[in-house]
């Protein structure tokens, strides 16, 4: 079944939605969605349904909302934090997150991190990006949007890391690896930040800022992963020890 996202904020069984004007196209002449069609409509924020197509036209489309439908959601609350990469695999990133069921993604600025400049190029990217998150989440069928959050500094990020979850891959840390913190029991009411460095790797003076807000400094064994790979590769791990990516299809 077809999945889409609309803007509505409530979706009540019985009632008529419009697909927006974004997936307009798409669903009238790609798909070619036609009366009695049935498609999944999600508002993004965690509930999905199953609607019928009453209307097709290249102006509009109406679906009549059926049933709601069991959320595609991880129960845990994942943020991924990942410092500054170029344009691309910081795309690719944001793809890979939202099919791993990241609920929010933040940029980091680092000392060794790719610079961001503030122009119209940056907000074309943040548009393509809010864009990648929609097709991968209607794609993967998930029921939230991911939220892609302003650049943090990694002061701030300190700041909102205490009291909570944070695992920090770093390639120089010796003595803890990633399954020590991960037999600790599921912390399903509390947020994990995944803290992922830049290409050039974080300097020791921010794992020490780390440590001291409180920070799982690990190690994921010999090989030097790129940055996007560790992103992709750290998030499947805790999402398969205490999320939902087990395939269990229930809450560890
Ligand atoms: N500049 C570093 C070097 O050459 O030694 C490598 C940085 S790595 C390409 C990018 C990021 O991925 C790191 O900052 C870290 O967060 C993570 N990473 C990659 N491989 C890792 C490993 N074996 N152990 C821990 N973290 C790793």
């Amino acid at each position: 079944m077809h999945y889409f996202f609309v803007n509505e904020e409530t979706l009540t069984e019985g009632s008529e939605v419009f697909l927006s004007r974004e997936d307009l196209n798409h669903a009238y002449r790609v798909l070619r969605l036609k009366n009695g069609d049935h498609v999944v409509i999600s508002d993004g924020l965690g509930i999905a349904m199953q609607g019928l197509v009453t209307l097709s036209t290249a102006e509009r489309v109406v679906v009549k909302l059926i049933k709601q439908l069991p959320s595609g959601e991880s129960p845990l609350h994942i943020t991924l934090c990942q410092s500054m990469v170029k344009g691309d695999k910081f795309d690719l990133i944001v793809r890979q997150a939202t099919e791993l069921g990241v609920k929010r993604i933040i940029p980091l600025l680092t000392e060794r991190s790719i610079p961001i400049h503030r122009s119209e190029q940056e907000s074309k990217k943040l548009m393509r990006r809010l864009n990648k998150i929609r097709s991968a989440a209607a794609q993967c069928r998930r029921s939230e949007l991911p939220a892609l959050e302003k650049t943090y500094k990694l002061e701030a990020l300190c700041r909102e890391i205490q009291g909570e979850i944070a695992i920090v891959p770093w390639e120089e840390e010796m003595n803890r690896s990633i399954d020590q913190v991960l037999t600790q029991p599921c912390p399903i009411s509390r947020a994990v930040f995944l803290i992922v460095g830049p290409e050039g790797g974080f300097t020791s003076a921010e794992i020490e800022a780390l440590i001291k807000a409180g920070a799982n400094i690990v190690n994921l064994g010999p090989r030097i992963l790129r940055s996007e790979t560790a992103a992709c590769a750290v998030t499947a791990i805790i999402q398969g020890a205490w999320g939902d990516l087990s395939g269990k299809g229930e809450p560890v």
